[in-house]
């Protein structure tokens, strides 16, 4: 009881502002609360740059060529000893980005060859772009990778935080990717077929065992004799759908789920690489989905997998990605807590992350005003996670403690 927490906080270019002084005064609001690490959100969901970059001038959020807010920032928190992780939204990217709008052979595709932007989501017209991780060259090495190294060798950032390192969720989780590179790479990655003889079946001498995938250990051609002249429709199917063996059982989905889990930790480690390499002490956090067995499935990040390349985990372990009410909530969450922290076991550092909005579901519902939204349910949450023993925690977001009023109630709940 009442041991120190560290906290940090999601926090968006809005809430410094856009002068000196104004991110003075948030840096100050924040470190009264009690907060030890701000995470500033660099690069945004629209593909665009809170930071005169130089070597990606284009993609430069207008207003920021000429107001170097992570210098402002990391100066005041340096002075304030609070640390300082650069938010990047790695793989969601604006319709109306230069990446996309450069390269739209670089966003993920569906099997149609279609990216996300056109799907229909709720009704309306989805409009973001996802980038493919796998394709290369491509978004990966070409843009995001090199993006960040250019960050990291300008700001001495404490850490570079990864958001969105992941395939699409939202949308249908088994759409992306079939874009052209995964559709003649996947093969390849995953030994489908033999790059020297590539029209042999290899079947099996013998087949001399009762069960046929008993024989998978020879390689043998998966792919169809007909693959060439399949539409990318009905190879994208096969890939999916179709089975290591001829006559054999559906296990496809395997390899199309590790295709992408590889290509998520891929982006981990050549980013860490790069860093590496012009700012070797930099370190990387991660904002993660709650449980990476089921992340690693449906969206291509089994963040077990990061711990070489990144020393922070912080899952998203909001409201709304729970079910039920307030109270099963909380019980969920210190359950959760208990299976990330072997999950994170390799990871320098561990803080499980709420989020202020999705406690109020009901609130929100009722449509009760703001203003009587209960504090109560930001200090049993904050209570909750101090009782899980991570010593740390992440509060999603700085602007809703700020439009709830709720500083004051964080202060209180850290102290
Ligand atoms: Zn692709």
């Amino acid at each position: 009881m009442g041991e120190r927490m560290e906290c940090g906080i999601w926090c968006g270019p809005s809430d410094a502002g856009m002068s000196e002084s104004s991110v003075a005064a948030f840096v100050e609001r924040a470190a009264r609360a009690g907060v030890t690490a701000l995470i500033m959100e660099v690069k945004g969901g629209h593909g665009l740059l809170r930071y005169p970059s130089r070597e990606f001038a284009e993609a430069v959020e207008p207003g920021y060529e000429g107001f170097d807010m992570p210098a402002h920032l990391l100066r005041r928190c340096r002075e304030a000893g609070i640390q300082l992780h650069a938010w990047f939204i790695d793989y969601y990217e604006g319709e109306q980005g230069p990446a996309y709008r450069r390269h739209p052979e670089w966003a993920a595709a569906d099997a149609d060859g279609r990216p996300t932007c056109g799907t229909t989501l709720r009704g309306s017209r989805y409009g973001a772009v996802w980038m493919c991780p796998a394709r290369r060259p491509g978004y990966t090495d070409q843009w995001l990778v090199p993006l960040i190294r250019e960050f990291a060798e300008r700001y001495e950032v404490d850490a570079v935080h990864h958001d969105y390192i992941r395939y699409p969720g939202d949308l249908a989780p088994d759409t992306y990717c079939f874009c052209d590179d995964c559709l003649r790479e996947m093969p390849r990655w995953a030994g489908f077929v033999s790059d020297a003889i590539p029209d042999e079946p290899f079947y099996h001498e013998l087949y001399d065992r009762p069960y046929l995938e008993s024989h998978w250990e020879q390689s043998p051609r998966v792919l169809p004799p007909n693959w060439d002249r399949l539409p990318r429709a009905m190879q994208s199917r096969f890939l999916l759908h179709g089975g290591f063996f001829q006559g054999g059982l559906n296990d496809l989905d395997h390899f199309f789920y590790s295709y992408r889990t590889h290509w998520v930790t891929e982006f981990a480690r050549e980013v860490r690489e790069a860093v590496r390499q012009v700012r070797p002490q930099m370190g990387f956090s991660a904002a993660v989905f709650k449980n990476p067995i089921h992340s690693g499935r449906f969206i291509g990040q089994d963040w077990r997998t990061f711990a070489p390349y990144v020393e922070h985990c912080m899952p998203m372990d909001y409201r709304d990605h729970f079910p039920g009410t307030f109270e099963q909530y909380l019980t969920l969450l210190a359950e959760a807590i208990g299976r990330q922290k072997v999950w994170a076991r390799d990871y320098r550092t561990l803080w499980p992350g709420f989020a202020v909005n999705f406690l109020y579901k009901e609130e929100a519902e009722a449509a009760l005003p703001q203003a009587q939204w209960p504090h109560e349910k930001l200090r049993r949450t904050v209570a909750a996670i101090r009782a899980a023993g991570t010593g740390r925690l992440c509060i999603f977001c700085a602007g809703q403690l700020t439009a709830y009023g709720m500083w004051d109630t964080l202060q209180e709940a850290l102290a």
